[in-house]
């Protein structure tokens, strides 16, 4: 067992990368993860230059572009009319600002290469199957955890324990935050559909987002091409909250029924969907306890209105592992720095995202404004703050 260890609950896209980044500095880690393996849905997530320039500076950018798409540019229609909005270049015009691509990979992907790239680290472990259901600060110089198997109950120990368990932290509840998320009433669908059955009028090689009375639609190439991926996020004021869960096709078509023809054809062209509730919470008051903190979802779940949630667990792994590595002896120095210096920006995308829902839902009449706005508005300039984010250095 690594001596020392950062302790790590979780080993979704936040909590890997943080293995990642650890391991890249020589700092030992263990990933405790209670799914017995990492397995995503059908789904893509979307890169910005502000999270893939972090990945690739701890070494994943061949395989990430191997893996993933980069589409030219992003594209904003009117649901209804299909009339373009507004606009702005990825591809070459991304790399040229940001000094990295605007990229849009599966899930599965991106988790199979963070996966591959701790595995290949000697300084990080992964215990899959097991849950953390324990904290206990023995003692002002380490932190235990329990974690539960099906049949086993283990106790690890480290210099600090961060809580990267998503959305329903369970870290939270242990550090004395039970607070809830709040389901929003909207559902999110999400599909692919092969190159090859993409509608001929729809261009594949954008990420394409098509507004219209609450409800929106995005769509962007993976796999380098080979695959589109849709999302679909509906206000269902009738749903319950629940789980990933399958959807059903002539409900979506119907919603979208109205729509521009490219949409219902982008709709129509999914074989299988998969439907989520979307949660959202206000911005924790506190993140971290002695030697415990929070990252990610965890600390601050993020409406996909921005396609930022992944991205901010990403910037939060590598702010947090600089500070791990400067303090490597103060570690609840570390970890309240790493809160101090994350919270503003999270809170702010948080604040972004939830913004762009109200904007991306609106009906007529606000909708005529919103168009009108949108066809004067400089995405680019818009957006600057988010993708164009570094680090400050660690003081
Ligand atoms: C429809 C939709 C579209 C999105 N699109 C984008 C996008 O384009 N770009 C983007 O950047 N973001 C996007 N996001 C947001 C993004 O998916 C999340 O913000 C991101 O996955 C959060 O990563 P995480 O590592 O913090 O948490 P998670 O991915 O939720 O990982 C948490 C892990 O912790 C494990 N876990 C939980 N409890 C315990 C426990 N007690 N013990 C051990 N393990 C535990 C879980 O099994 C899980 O593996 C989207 C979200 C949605 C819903």
């Amino acid at each position: 067992m690594p001596d020392n260890p950062i302790l790590i609950a979780g080993a979704g896209i936040g909590g890997l990368t943080l293995a990642l980044a650890l391991a890249r500095s020589g700092q030992s880690s263990i990933t405790v993860e209670q799914r017995t393996r990492v397995e995503e849905v059908g789904a893509g997530i979307q890169l910005s230059p502000n999270a893939s320039r972090l990945l690739i500076g701890v070494g994943l950018g061949q395989a990430l572009a191997k893996a993933a798409a980069e589409p030219e540019r992003l594209t904003i229609y009117s649901g209804k009319s299909g009339k373009i909005l507004a606009g702005m270049p990825l591809g070459e015009t991304m790399r040229a600002r940001y000094g990295a691509p605007y990229l849009t990979i599966h899930r599965a992907d991106l988790q199979t290469i963070l996966l591959d790239a701790v595995r290949g680290s000697e300084n990080a472990r992964l215990a899959f199957g097991r849950k953390v259901s324990a904290i206990h600060t023995n003692n002002a110089r380490e932190v235990s955890i329990e974690c539960e198997s099906a049949t086993t109950r283990e106790t690890v120990t480290g210099k600090a324990l961060v809580g990267a368990d998503g959305l329903w932290s369970n870290v939270a509840g242990l550090i004395g935050d039970t607070s809830k998320p709040e389901f929003l009433r909207h559902i999110a669908w999400r599909g692919l559909v092969s190159r090859n059955d993409w509608p001929e009028s729809l261009p594949a090689n954008e990420t394409g987002l098509w507004l219209g009375r609450g409800a929106h639609l995005v769509h962007y190439p993976i796999k380098g091409g080979a695959m589109i991926n849709v999302v679909a996020v509906t206000s269902d004021p009738e749903n319950e909250p629940g789980w990933s869960r399958q959807g059903d096709p002539a409900k979506i078509a119907a919603r979208f029924s109205t729509w521009h023809a490219d949409v219902q054809n982008a709709v129509g062209a999914v074989g299988h969907w998969t439907v989520w509730s979307l949660f959202d919470r206000p911005p924790r008051r506190r993140w971290s306890d002695n030697r415990v903190t929070l990252l990610g979802d965890a600390a601050h779940p993020v409406l996909p209105f921005l396609a930022q949630g992944g991205a901010l667990a990403i910037e939060d792994a590598s702010v947090l592992a600089s500070e791990i590595i400067a303090h490597a002896e103060y570690p609840i120095r570390a970890l309240s720095s790493y809160e101090h210096r994350r919270k503003p920006r999270s809170a702010k995308i948080q604040a972004a995202a939830r913004q762009n829902g109200d904007i991306y839902h609106m009906g007529w009449p606000l909708s005529v404004a919103r168009d009108l706005a949108m066809s004067r508005m400089n995405v680019a300039e818009r957006y600057a703050w988010v993708y164009g984010w570094r680090a400050d250095p660690t003081p």
